[in-house]
Protein backbone atom coordinates (compact mmCIF):
# COMPACT_ATOMS: atom_id res chain seq x y z
CA UNK A 1 0.00 0.00 0.00
CA UNK A 2 1.26 3.39 1.13
CA UNK A 3 5.18 2.25 0.81
CA UNK A 4 8.18 4.98 0.59
CA UNK A 5 10.30 3.99 -2.20
CA UNK A 6 14.09 4.69 -0.78
CA UNK A 7 14.42 7.28 -2.96
CA UNK A 8 11.76 8.79 -0.66
CA UNK A 9 13.26 7.87 2.84
CA UNK A 10 16.02 9.27 1.30
CA UNK A 11 14.62 12.57 0.92
CA UNK A 12 12.12 11.76 4.13
CA UNK A 13 15.83 11.72 5.99
CA UNK A 14 16.96 15.06 4.46
CA UNK A 15 14.10 16.93 5.06
CA UNK A 16 13.53 15.93 8.96
CA UNK A 17 17.48 17.18 9.35
CA UNK A 18 16.96 20.02 7.56
CA UNK A 19 14.25 21.09 9.71
CA UNK A 20 15.14 20.02 12.73
CA UNK A 21 18.78 21.76 12.15
CA UNK A 22 16.66 24.91 11.58
CA UNK A 23 14.55 24.89 14.78
CA UNK A 24 17.86 24.24 16.69
CA UNK A 25 20.27 26.51 15.62
CA UNK A 26 20.07 30.47 15.86
CA UNK A 27 17.89 31.59 13.31
CA UNK A 28 20.25 33.26 10.21
CA UNK A 29 18.67 36.76 9.86
CA UNK A 30 19.39 36.78 5.91
CA UNK A 31 17.43 39.52 3.50
CA UNK A 32 16.24 39.40 0.03
CA UNK A 33 17.64 39.38 -3.31
CA UNK A 34 16.05 40.94 -6.52
CA UNK A 35 13.94 38.50 -8.98
CA UNK A 36 16.59 38.65 -11.50
CA UNK A 37 19.24 37.85 -9.11
CA UNK A 38 16.98 34.79 -7.70
CA UNK A 39 16.37 33.63 -11.40
CA UNK A 40 20.52 34.09 -11.82
CA UNK A 41 21.07 31.65 -9.08
CA UNK A 42 18.31 28.90 -9.41
CA UNK A 43 16.63 29.57 -13.08
CA UNK A 44 13.50 28.13 -13.64
CA UNK A 45 12.21 25.34 -11.11
CA UNK A 46 9.64 24.07 -13.41
CA UNK A 47 10.79 21.94 -15.73
CA UNK A 48 8.86 18.82 -17.46
CA UNK A 49 11.12 16.18 -15.76
CA UNK A 50 11.27 17.86 -12.00
CA UNK A 51 14.53 18.55 -10.45
CA UNK A 52 13.97 15.57 -7.96
CA UNK A 53 13.24 15.87 -4.38
CA UNK A 54 17.05 16.28 -3.36
CA UNK A 55 17.85 18.99 -6.02
CA UNK A 56 14.40 21.12 -5.26
CA UNK A 57 15.37 20.71 -1.68
CA UNK A 58 18.85 22.05 -2.38
CA UNK A 59 17.77 25.44 -4.02
CA UNK A 60 15.78 26.07 -0.98
CA UNK A 61 17.45 25.22 1.40
CA UNK A 62 20.69 27.42 -0.52
CA UNK A 63 19.30 30.04 -2.28
CA UNK A 64 15.50 30.76 -1.51
CA UNK A 65 15.64 30.43 2.16
CA UNK A 66 18.51 32.85 2.87
CA UNK A 67 16.32 35.15 0.56
CA UNK A 68 13.63 35.51 3.35
CA UNK A 69 14.43 37.46 6.67
CA UNK A 70 13.35 34.90 9.62
CA UNK A 71 11.07 36.13 11.56
CA UNK A 72 11.84 34.56 14.74
CA UNK A 73 15.64 36.06 14.53
CA UNK A 74 15.96 38.02 18.00
CA UNK A 75 16.53 41.00 16.62
CA UNK A 76 14.49 40.69 13.80
CA UNK A 77 11.80 43.54 15.65
CA UNK A 78 10.12 44.35 12.48
CA UNK A 79 6.37 45.29 11.98
CA UNK A 80 5.60 42.23 14.52
CA UNK A 81 7.53 39.26 14.19
CA UNK A 82 6.86 35.94 15.24
CA UNK A 83 8.94 33.82 17.85
CA UNK A 84 6.67 29.98 17.80
CA UNK A 85 7.75 28.20 20.60
CA UNK A 86 9.59 24.85 19.77
CA UNK A 87 6.46 23.29 20.60
CA UNK A 88 4.34 24.66 18.18
CA UNK A 89 7.46 24.81 15.36
CA UNK A 90 7.69 20.74 16.18
CA UNK A 91 3.65 20.20 15.86
CA UNK A 92 3.40 22.46 12.91
CA UNK A 93 5.53 19.35 11.25
CA UNK A 94 2.96 16.89 12.50
CA UNK A 95 -0.01 18.88 10.94
CA UNK A 96 1.46 19.18 8.05
CA UNK A 97 1.78 15.41 7.99
CA UNK A 98 -1.79 14.55 9.03
CA UNK A 99 -3.90 15.72 6.33
CA UNK A 100 -6.18 17.26 8.79
CA UNK A 101 -9.46 19.28 7.82
CA UNK A 102 -9.96 21.85 9.78
CA UNK A 103 -13.52 22.56 8.46
CA UNK A 104 -16.39 21.14 9.88
CA UNK A 105 -16.72 18.63 13.03
CA UNK A 106 -17.42 15.85 10.88
CA UNK A 107 -14.60 15.60 9.19
CA UNK A 108 -11.99 17.18 12.09
CA UNK A 109 -13.88 16.46 15.06
CA UNK A 110 -10.62 15.74 17.44
CA UNK A 111 -8.33 18.68 16.18
CA UNK A 112 -11.74 21.40 16.47
CA UNK A 113 -12.13 19.83 19.90
CA UNK A 114 -8.33 21.03 20.70
CA UNK A 115 -8.98 24.25 18.60
CA UNK A 116 -11.56 24.99 20.34
CA UNK A 117 -10.08 24.59 23.97
CA UNK A 118 -7.69 26.83 23.19
CA UNK A 119 -9.79 29.49 21.90
CA UNK A 120 -11.80 29.08 25.01
CA UNK A 121 -8.70 29.53 27.07
CA UNK A 122 -8.66 33.15 25.16
CA UNK A 123 -12.14 33.59 26.06
CA UNK A 124 -12.56 32.95 29.44
CA UNK A 125 -9.29 35.37 29.68
CA UNK A 126 -11.06 38.06 28.33
CA UNK A 127 -13.65 37.19 30.41
CA UNK A 128 -16.38 36.74 28.00
CA UNK A 129 -19.32 34.30 28.77
CA UNK A 130 -18.63 30.08 28.49
CA UNK A 131 -20.76 30.19 25.37
CA UNK A 132 -18.61 32.29 23.54
CA UNK A 133 -16.57 30.89 20.83
CA UNK A 134 -15.08 31.13 17.51
CA UNK A 135 -12.65 29.78 15.02
CA UNK A 136 -8.70 30.00 13.88
CA UNK A 137 -9.04 31.96 10.66
CA UNK A 138 -5.93 32.91 8.70
CA UNK A 139 -5.05 36.46 10.24
CA UNK A 140 -6.07 39.31 11.50
CA UNK A 141 -7.18 40.83 8.29
CA UNK A 142 -9.28 38.31 7.67
CA UNK A 143 -10.58 37.98 11.34
CA UNK A 144 -11.96 41.52 11.16
CA UNK A 145 -13.67 41.34 8.15
CA UNK A 146 -15.63 38.40 9.30
CA UNK A 147 -16.70 39.86 12.73
CA UNK A 148 -17.54 43.05 11.02
CA UNK A 149 -19.66 41.18 8.85
CA UNK A 150 -21.60 39.57 11.01
CA UNK A 151 -22.33 42.70 12.79
CA UNK A 152 -23.30 44.20 9.69
CA UNK A 153 -26.42 41.41 8.79
CA UNK A 154 -27.03 42.24 12.93
CA UNK A 155 -27.82 45.97 12.57
CA UNK A 156 -29.38 44.88 8.92
CA UNK A 157 -31.71 43.57 11.30
CA UNK A 158 -32.42 46.05 13.44
CA UNK A 159 -32.39 48.83 11.60
CA UNK A 160 -33.88 47.19 8.18
CA UNK A 161 -34.98 50.86 6.55
CA UNK A 162 -31.21 51.56 6.39
CA UNK A 163 -29.14 51.87 3.50
CA UNK A 164 -25.43 52.70 3.80
CA UNK A 165 -23.43 52.22 7.04
CA UNK A 166 -20.53 52.83 8.68
CA UNK A 167 -17.61 51.85 11.11
CA UNK A 168 -16.76 53.78 14.10
CA UNK A 169 -13.18 53.46 14.69
CA UNK A 170 -9.63 55.26 16.02
CA UNK A 171 -8.04 57.07 13.56
CA UNK A 172 -5.11 55.23 14.67
CA UNK A 173 -6.90 51.99 13.94
CA UNK A 174 -5.53 49.40 12.04
CA UNK A 175 -5.30 49.25 8.01
CA UNK A 176 -6.68 45.88 7.82
CA UNK A 177 -10.78 48.33 9.30
CA UNK A 178 -10.04 50.78 6.46
CA UNK A 179 -9.72 47.44 3.95
CA UNK A 180 -12.31 45.96 5.43
CA UNK A 181 -15.02 48.92 5.02
CA UNK A 182 -13.83 48.67 1.30
CA UNK A 183 -14.66 45.24 0.45
CA UNK A 184 -17.91 45.62 2.40
CA UNK A 185 -18.58 49.14 0.65
CA UNK A 186 -19.74 50.85 4.11
CA UNK A 187 -17.83 54.01 5.28
CA UNK A 188 -15.09 55.07 7.99
CA UNK A 189 -16.21 56.98 10.53
CA UNK A 190 -12.53 57.63 12.05
CA UNK A 191 -12.39 59.08 15.54
CA UNK A 192 -9.55 61.24 17.09
CA UNK A 193 -8.01 59.50 20.04
CA UNK A 194 -6.82 62.03 22.80
CA UNK A 195 -3.13 63.25 22.99
CA UNK A 196 -1.84 59.61 24.33
CA UNK A 197 -3.63 58.07 21.16
CA UNK A 198 -6.20 55.89 23.68
CA UNK A 199 -9.93 56.00 22.05
CA UNK A 200 -12.01 57.42 24.61
CA UNK A 201 -15.99 56.47 24.99
CA UNK A 202 -17.13 60.34 25.43
CA UNK A 203 -14.77 61.12 22.01
CA UNK A 204 -16.77 57.91 20.01
CA UNK A 205 -20.29 58.71 21.89
CA UNK A 206 -20.08 62.70 20.80
CA UNK A 207 -18.88 61.72 17.09
CA UNK A 208 -21.61 58.57 16.44
CA UNK A 209 -24.03 61.46 17.28
CA UNK A 210 -23.14 64.00 15.13
CA UNK A 211 -22.41 61.48 12.38
CA UNK A 212 -26.25 60.25 12.59
CA UNK A 213 -27.59 63.79 12.81
CA UNK A 214 -25.96 64.54 9.94
CA UNK A 215 -26.07 61.42 7.45
CA UNK A 216 -28.39 58.74 6.26
CA UNK A 217 -25.53 56.29 6.72
CA UNK A 218 -25.89 54.61 10.62
CA UNK A 219 -22.88 53.64 12.38
CA UNK A 220 -23.26 49.78 12.84
CA UNK A 221 -19.62 48.70 15.00
CA UNK A 222 -17.48 50.14 17.49
CA UNK A 223 -13.95 48.99 16.96
CA UNK A 224 -11.43 49.24 19.86
CA UNK A 225 -7.73 48.57 19.38
CA UNK A 226 -6.13 46.54 21.78
CA UNK A 227 -2.88 47.81 21.34
CA UNK A 228 -1.89 49.65 18.02
CA UNK A 229 -0.12 47.90 16.06
CA UNK A 230 2.60 50.89 15.33
CA UNK A 231 3.08 51.92 19.03
CA UNK A 232 1.22 49.37 21.48
CA UNK A 233 -1.74 51.96 22.65
CA UNK A 234 -4.45 50.55 24.12
CA UNK A 235 -8.13 52.36 23.35
CA UNK A 236 -10.33 52.86 26.56
CA UNK A 237 -12.12 49.36 26.14
CA UNK A 238 -14.79 50.07 29.49
CA UNK A 239 -15.92 53.41 28.08
CA UNK A 240 -15.71 52.87 24.40
CA UNK A 241 -17.55 49.62 25.00
CA UNK A 242 -20.22 51.65 26.66
CA UNK A 243 -20.32 54.16 24.30
CA UNK A 244 -21.50 51.60 22.14
CA UNK A 245 -23.62 49.29 24.07
CA UNK A 246 -26.01 52.96 25.06
CA UNK A 247 -26.61 52.84 21.12
CA UNK A 248 -27.09 49.16 20.91
CA UNK A 249 -24.05 48.65 18.43
CA UNK A 250 -21.39 46.32 17.85
CA UNK A 251 -18.52 46.67 19.93
CA UNK A 252 -15.73 44.89 18.43
CA UNK A 253 -12.05 44.66 20.21
CA UNK A 254 -8.94 44.32 17.22
CA UNK A 255 -6.88 42.77 19.90
CA UNK A 256 -4.51 41.23 17.06
CA UNK A 257 -1.21 41.82 18.28
CA UNK A 258 -1.88 43.23 22.08
CA UNK A 259 -4.42 41.23 23.63
CA UNK A 260 -2.19 38.45 23.93
CA UNK A 261 -1.32 40.06 26.92
CA UNK A 262 -4.38 38.75 28.39
CA UNK A 263 -2.39 35.90 29.45
CA UNK A 264 -0.43 37.71 32.02
CA UNK A 265 -2.74 38.32 35.16
CA UNK A 266 -0.13 41.37 36.00
CA UNK A 267 -0.96 43.00 32.59
CA UNK A 268 -4.57 42.22 32.66
CA UNK A 269 -6.20 45.31 34.01
CA UNK A 270 -5.28 46.85 31.08
CA UNK A 271 -7.83 45.73 29.49
CA UNK A 272 -10.80 46.12 31.24
CA UNK A 273 -13.91 46.43 29.49
CA UNK A 274 -12.98 43.44 26.65
CA UNK A 275 -15.03 41.68 28.18
CA UNK A 276 -18.14 43.49 27.09
CA UNK A 277 -16.52 42.83 23.58
CA UNK A 278 -19.18 41.53 20.64
CA UNK A 279 -16.42 40.06 18.92
CA UNK A 280 -12.47 39.94 19.47
CA UNK A 281 -9.60 38.80 17.33
CA UNK A 282 -6.21 37.75 18.62
CA UNK A 283 -3.30 36.53 15.88
CA UNK A 284 -1.18 33.60 18.05
CA UNK A 285 0.97 34.31 15.09
CA UNK A 286 2.32 37.43 16.38
CA UNK A 287 2.73 37.45 20.59
CA UNK A 288 1.70 34.45 21.62
CA UNK A 289 4.16 32.11 20.25
CA UNK A 290 2.22 29.87 17.60
CA UNK A 291 3.86 30.13 13.95
CA UNK A 292 1.96 31.76 10.67
CA UNK A 293 -0.75 32.12 10.28
CA UNK A 294 -3.70 31.89 13.02
CA UNK A 295 -5.54 34.45 14.42
CA UNK A 296 -8.30 33.60 16.76
CA UNK A 297 -11.59 35.19 16.43
CA UNK A 298 -14.17 35.09 19.14
CA UNK A 299 -17.93 35.65 19.20
CA UNK A 300 -19.84 36.50 22.18
CA UNK A 301 -22.83 34.89 20.29
CA UNK A 302 -21.54 32.95 18.04
CA UNK A 303 -24.72 31.56 16.68
CA UNK A 304 -25.18 34.98 14.97
CA UNK A 305 -22.02 34.54 13.24
CA UNK A 306 -23.12 30.83 12.54
CA UNK A 307 -26.23 32.13 10.87
CA UNK A 308 -24.07 34.43 8.57
CA UNK A 309 -21.46 32.48 7.36
CA UNK A 310 -22.55 28.98 6.99
CA UNK A 311 -22.08 28.46 3.41
CA UNK A 312 -25.08 26.86 1.89
CA UNK A 313 -24.75 24.29 -1.18
CA UNK A 314 -26.65 20.85 -1.80
CA UNK A 315 -23.17 19.08 -1.45
CA UNK A 316 -22.99 20.67 2.20
CA UNK A 317 -26.14 20.13 3.16
CA UNK A 318 -25.06 16.83 5.23
CA UNK A 319 -22.97 19.35 7.08
CA UNK A 320 -25.29 22.38 7.26
CA UNK A 321 -28.38 19.72 8.80
CA UNK A 322 -25.42 19.06 11.26
CA UNK A 323 -25.98 20.95 14.43
CA UNK A 324 -22.60 20.08 15.70
CA UNK A 325 -19.81 22.93 15.50
CA UNK A 326 -18.08 23.45 12.28
CA UNK A 327 -15.38 25.75 12.05
CA UNK A 328 -16.05 26.96 8.23
CA UNK A 329 -19.11 28.59 9.53
CA UNK A 330 -17.81 31.35 11.52
CA UNK A 331 -15.67 33.30 8.96
CA UNK A 332 -16.06 33.85 5.77
CA UNK A 333 -13.78 30.58 4.37
CA UNK A 334 -14.66 27.04 3.79
CA UNK A 335 -11.49 24.99 3.63
CA UNK A 336 -9.59 25.01 6.26
CA UNK A 337 -6.32 24.37 7.87
CA UNK A 338 -6.06 23.32 11.39
CA UNK A 339 -4.08 26.20 12.12
CA UNK A 340 -4.75 26.30 15.84
CA UNK A 341 -3.19 23.18 16.68
CA UNK A 342 0.17 24.17 16.62
CA UNK A 343 -0.74 26.89 19.18
CA UNK A 344 -2.86 24.30 21.03
CA UNK A 345 -0.30 21.68 21.04
CA UNK A 346 2.12 24.26 22.65
CA UNK A 347 -0.58 25.37 25.52
CA UNK A 348 -1.36 21.83 26.43
CA UNK A 349 2.19 20.94 26.84
CA UNK A 350 3.76 23.92 28.60
CA UNK A 351 0.45 24.72 30.29
CA UNK A 352 -0.74 28.42 30.63
CA UNK A 353 2.11 29.86 33.17
CA UNK A 354 4.38 29.38 30.91
CA UNK A 355 3.12 31.80 28.76
CA UNK A 356 2.61 33.89 31.33
CA UNK A 357 6.01 34.39 32.38
CA UNK A 358 7.22 34.17 28.54
CA UNK A 359 4.71 37.22 28.66
CA UNK A 360 6.44 38.93 31.19
CA UNK A 361 9.75 38.85 29.85
CA UNK A 362 9.20 40.01 26.57
CA UNK A 363 7.22 43.12 28.40
CA UNK A 364 10.62 43.33 30.91
CA UNK A 365 12.92 43.51 27.74
CA UNK A 366 10.02 46.03 26.48
CA UNK A 367 10.92 47.86 29.53
CA UNK A 368 14.80 47.80 29.62
CA UNK A 369 14.47 49.43 25.94
CA UNK A 370 12.66 51.97 27.28
CA UNK A 371 15.02 53.03 29.77
CA UNK A 372 17.99 53.00 27.66
CA UNK A 373 16.45 54.76 25.13
CA UNK A 374 15.60 57.67 27.59
CA UNK A 375 18.66 57.69 28.94
CA UNK A 376 20.09 57.08 25.39
CA UNK A 377 21.91 60.63 23.84
CA UNK A 378 20.78 60.83 21.02
CA UNK A 379 17.12 58.95 21.31
CA UNK A 380 13.75 60.21 22.38
CA UNK A 381 10.66 57.97 23.09
CA UNK A 382 7.59 58.68 20.78
CA UNK A 383 5.28 56.95 23.95
CA UNK A 384 5.88 55.25 27.13
CA UNK A 385 5.32 52.16 26.14
CA UNK A 386 1.81 50.04 27.52
CA UNK A 387 2.71 46.82 25.24
CA UNK A 388 6.06 45.63 23.86
CA UNK A 389 6.50 47.79 21.07
CA UNK A 390 9.13 51.01 21.88
CA UNK A 391 8.50 53.45 19.89
CA UNK A 392 11.06 56.72 19.62
CA UNK A 393 12.82 58.98 17.57
CA UNK A 394 16.86 59.82 16.73
CA UNK A 395 17.12 63.64 16.91
CA UNK A 396 18.56 65.17 13.90
CA UNK A 397 17.77 62.50 11.40
CA UNK A 398 15.97 62.69 8.77
CA UNK A 399 13.56 60.29 6.66
CA UNK A 400 16.42 59.66 4.46
CA UNK A 401 18.96 58.77 7.40
CA UNK A 402 16.52 56.16 8.97
CA UNK A 403 16.04 54.26 5.96
CA UNK A 404 20.12 54.23 5.33
CA UNK A 405 20.59 53.76 8.93
CA UNK A 406 18.19 50.89 8.57
CA UNK A 407 19.25 49.09 5.20
CA UNK A 408 22.66 49.17 7.14
CA UNK A 409 21.36 47.34 10.10
CA UNK A 410 20.03 44.63 7.95
CA UNK A 411 22.92 44.37 5.40
CA UNK A 412 25.42 43.99 8.15
CA UNK A 413 22.93 41.71 9.89
CA UNK A 414 22.69 42.90 12.83
CA UNK A 415 18.93 43.34 12.85
CA UNK A 416 15.99 44.25 11.06
CA UNK A 417 14.42 47.32 11.80
CA UNK A 418 12.69 48.98 9.10
CA UNK A 419 11.49 53.19 9.59
CA UNK A 420 7.79 53.51 10.28
CA UNK A 421 6.20 56.94 10.78
CA UNK A 422 3.96 58.65 13.22
CA UNK A 423 2.08 61.77 12.52
CA UNK A 424 4.13 62.10 9.68
CA UNK A 425 7.65 62.25 11.53
CA UNK A 426 9.63 59.54 10.52
CA UNK A 427 10.31 57.04 13.96
CA UNK A 428 11.95 53.77 14.58
CA UNK A 429 10.19 51.12 16.66
CA UNK A 430 11.15 47.52 18.75
CA UNK A 431 8.56 45.25 18.37
CA UNK A 432 9.40 42.94 21.12
CA UNK A 433 7.62 39.51 20.92
CA UNK A 434 10.56 37.22 21.37
CA UNK A 435 11.41 35.48 24.17
CA UNK A 436 15.38 35.17 22.78
CA UNK A 437 15.10 38.86 22.06
CA UNK A 438 17.64 39.57 25.09
CA UNK A 439 18.79 43.17 26.42
CA UNK A 440 22.40 42.19 25.35
CA UNK A 441 20.23 42.26 21.75
CA UNK A 442 19.01 45.76 22.17
CA UNK A 443 22.00 47.04 23.17
CA UNK A 444 23.89 45.75 20.35
CA UNK A 445 21.25 47.71 18.01
CA UNK A 446 21.39 50.52 20.16
CA UNK A 447 24.60 51.71 20.12
CA UNK A 448 24.06 51.82 15.93
CA UNK A 449 22.47 55.03 16.89
C1 LIG B 1 -1.45 42.70 12.64
C2 LIG B 1 -2.71 43.39 12.94
C3 LIG B 1 -3.85 43.15 12.16
C4 LIG B 1 -3.83 42.30 10.94
O1 LIG B 1 -3.48 40.99 11.24
P1 LIG B 1 -2.88 40.03 10.11
O2 LIG B 1 -2.72 38.75 10.84
O3 LIG B 1 -1.58 40.64 9.70
O4 LIG B 1 -3.86 39.98 9.01
C5 LIG B 1 -5.01 43.77 12.54
N1 LIG B 1 -5.06 44.58 13.61
C6 LIG B 1 -3.98 44.84 14.37
C7 LIG B 1 -4.12 45.74 15.55
C8 LIG B 1 -2.75 44.25 14.05
O5 LIG B 1 -1.69 44.51 14.81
Amino acid sequence: MHEFTPEVEALAQEVLAYSLHRLKSDPPLDGPQSAEKLFELVGNTITGKGLGGHKALEVFTEVLAKACISTDHPRNLAFIPSAPSEYANLFDLVVGASALYGGSWQEGAGAVFAENQALQWLSNLAGMPSSAGGVFVQGGTVGNLSALVVARAQARKQWPHITRWAIACSEEAHSSIVSAAEVMDVDLLPIAPDAGGKLRGADVAREIDKFHANSSSRVFVVVATAGTTNLGTIDDLATVGQAARERNLWFHVDGAYGLAALCSPALRPMFAGVENADSFIVDPHKWLFAPFDACALVYRNPDVARQVHTQKASYLETLTDDPSWSPSDYAIHLTRRTRGLPFWFSLAAHGTDAYAEAMEQTMDVARAAAQKIREHPHLELVRDPELSVVAFVRTGWSKTDYQKWSDKLLADQIGFIPPSSHHGQPILRFAIVNPWTKVADIEAILATL
